[in-house]
């Protein structure tokens, strides 16, 4: 079966390789992958060398963002041929650390937890790939192939899963959100914040096209000013994803008292800025703020991201996916062009 593999580190090693069907071991259910959602974490597998093959192999088969059809199920796994499932993407520490012993490996203290596509094991970008049910999401048939968008939406709503559970600690009664940021993790983290009921705010650098369209039809507000003309927005919640360093402080400026703060975004610019953190301090402490780092995402953070995905405006999801390239080509995928929001691999039906 053909796999999408590559060398991390090495774009041009990205190929489409022969590759055996998946062994059993991998899981009592088999998959026929129908597309492979590529982000920013695969592009820096590509670029950056982030990510780890399998002990012992060169490469690594690519995808952690995957929709797919169910071809044979155990009875007892509740799942049955067509069914459409979307892999988990962790797995526990081998030699479980407290918290991967609890279920919660998204929590793993010991970093030695495996991620596939990413971390020591193969993902799903193959023509067929096995999973055990623990670790399959079935997703509701009238999603169909943007069930993809399933990961990069288990990831926002584990942010917001923190919000609100942060919330309890004392009074909180959010009515604006704030998400900077409008790639697929942005713009799903306004999805869920519409849904939340709240007035939402997204600020991203491009000026018009789909992105702002996209804010406009959940019926948020799309800014593409400086995040410094945002100071004073008062936003009670904020979901931060850009990872850089103006916009993280410049979020904090738009922040009420009370706000909480999560940060989803990674950036890998070289550089950085300098902040005057005792200022920042004062500002978080006698504000009440609560700032938290949040990534990956359990398995119940993939069925609150299925709730929300069923329940996105119609039609809103399959724009997010502005480009869609076929297996022998893969390889543009993780070439990012400037229109891009979501690009997939899609798998000729068998
Ligand atoms: C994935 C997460 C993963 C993280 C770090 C992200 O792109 O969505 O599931 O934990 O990368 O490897």
């Amino acid at each position: 079966m053909k796999a999408l593999t590559i060398v991390p580190g090495s774009l041009g090693s990205a190929t489409v390789r022969e590759l055996p069907e998946p062994p059993p071991s991998d899981g009592s259910v088999l998959v026929r992958t129908r597309a492979i959602g590529i982000c920013g974490t695969d592009a820096e597998i590509a670029l950056e060398g982030y990510g780890w093959p399998p002990p012992g192999v060169e490469y690594l088969v690519l995808g952690h963002e995957s929709i797919g059809e169910v071809v044979d199920a155990p009875p007892e796994s509740g799942l049955v041929a067509g069914d459409l499932v979307v892999g988990i993407v962790r797995r526990p520490d081998p030699e479980p650390c407290p918290a991967c012993a609890a279920g919660a490996w998204d929590m793993c203290r010991h970093g030695r937890y495996l991620e596939r596509g990413i971390k020591e094991l193969h993902g799903y970008g193959s023509e067929r790939y096995r999973v055990d049910p623990e670790f399959a999401i079935r997703v509701d048939p009238r999603l169909a192939e943007t069930g993809v968008l399933l990961e990069p939406a288990s990831v926002v709503a584990k942010a917001w899963d923190q919000v609100d559970r942060i919330g309890t600690r004392g009074w909180f009664e959010p009515r604006i959100a704030l998400v900077t940021g409008a790639g697929p993790i942005g713009l799903l983290a306004a999805l869920l914040a519409t849904q939340r009921g709240l007035e939402t705010h997204v600020v991203d650098i491009v000026r018009q096209g789909l992105k702002p369209a996209l804010v406009d039809d959940l019926r948020a507000t799309y800014h593409s000013s400086a995040i410094t003309e945002l100071e004073g927005l008062g936003a009670d919640v904020i979901i931060e994803c850009t990872g850089m360093g103006e916009v993280i402080v410049g979020a904090l400026r738009a922040a009420a008292p009370n706000a909480i703060v999560a940060l989803a975004g990674l950036s890998n610019r070289p550089g950085g800025m300098e902040v005057d953190l005792e200022r920042a301090n004062r500002r978080m402490a006698l504000g009440n703020a609560v700032i938290f780092g949040t990534v990956n995402s359990g398995r119940r953070h993939y069925q609150q991201a299925a709730e929300a995905l069923v329940a996105a405006p119609p039609g809103w999801l399959s724009r997010l996916i502005t480009r869609r390239v076929g297996v022998s080509n893969w390889p543009d995928a993780l070439q990012r062009r400037p229109d891009d929001i979501k690009v997939i691999v899609e798998f000729d039906a068998a």
